[in-house]
């Protein structure tokens, strides 16, 4: 039976992952020894906070809204570096958030879900931490493959195991100028602060590849394209999707055309089970797959451990 899991921030959330709507809060603006981030602050509530402050800001919509007004506001050109710069900081502070917490050892349902995935299982996770890569590397079996065309790493001995991530990830980036995605070593990237000053192969500045959900089109990269091609084949073949951590908010439209595209091609008798807590909003799931729905009722730790 071929399975897809489908990984939201739910999942990573007992691991100390920041949830996106606390990433603001608890990831970027708490990093008080990092000398910058008054003005990035400042910067912040200026633009998109001037009466609730920069707490409110969620990180997914910070970084869509700078990008927007990079792309249609008519700045000069001064006042468009800063800009740049104050996004450059802002993913840079989060991802250092972010490895922070994927270097914690995990709690042991990460290790029991890894050892329970088969060889034709599909993970699509939409989380940019390292919580199911380190989870699957410790089982000795599998070793995560993002499925990159140029440049994926593959560990000998080990099974790849496929883990498609459309929003990007904490050990991913990309070209500017080759277009190109690659994925680096964490000695490549573990502990510069400014993320925007790694050297590629190539020789050019890389980028973290971070993707808010509205953005993806913006980034024109085919390996992007070729992940969100393989994540709709991995829906199309299912016979199982397990949502685990995730409900399918508004602002991932793009997955949710996913999802639907995908549900309307499938031809197996497929059965979809939520894994969100105890009460979760399914309207959003329901929706798409009437009547097939199993709520789990549980949260990840429960429902893997079978409590
Ligand atoms: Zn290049």
């Amino acid at each position: 039976m071929s399975r897809v899991y489908l990984l939201g921030a739910g999942f990573s959330q007992a691991a100390g992952a920041p949830l996106l709507r606390d990433a603001m809060k608890k990831g970027v603006l708490a990093c008080k020894d990092y000398a910058n981030l008054g003005e990035v602050k400042i910067w912040l509530e200026k633009l998109f906070a001037p009466q609730h402050g920069v707490d409110s800001l969620n990180f997914e919509e910070v970084l869509s809204r700078l990008d927007l007004e990079l792309h249609y506001n008519k700045y000069e050109e001064e006042e468009k570096k800063q800009l740049e710069l104050v996004k450059e900081e802002v993913v840079s502070l989060f991802l250092n958030a972010l490895e922070q917490c994927s270097k914690q050892k995990l709690p042991e349902e990460y290790y029991i879900f890894a050892r329970r995935l088969q060889p034709e299982d599909v993970v699509i996770n939409l989380n940019y931490d390292l919580v199911l890569e380190n989870a699957l590397l410790a089982t000795k079996r599998f070793y995560p493959d993002y499925k990159l065309l140029f440049s994926g790493q593959t560990v000998p001995g080990l099974i790849s195991f496929p883990v498609l991530k459309p929003h990007g990830s904490l050990n991913l980036y990309y070209c500017p100028h080759c277009l190109r995605v690659c994925q680096l070593k964490t000695q490549d990237y573990s502990g510069i602060i400014n993320k925007y000053r790694i050297l590629g192969g190539c020789g050019h500045f890389l980028r973290p590849l971070i993707i808010t959900p509205t953005l993806y089109k913006s980034y024109g990269l085919e390996e992007m394209r070729q992940i969100w091609f393989n994540c709709l084949t991995a829906l199309i073949q299912a016979q199982k999707i397990i949502f685990i951590g995730y409900s399918l908010p508004k602002a991932d439209v793009l997955v949710a055309q996913m999802l639907d595209f995908a549900q309307r091609l499938n031809k197996n008798n497929l059965e979809v089970e939520v894994v969100n807590g105890i009460s979760p909003d399914l309207r959003a799931i329901a929706s798409l797959y009437q009547g097939r729905i199993i709520n789990s009722g549980k949260s990840f730790r429960e429902w893997v451990k079978g409590v």
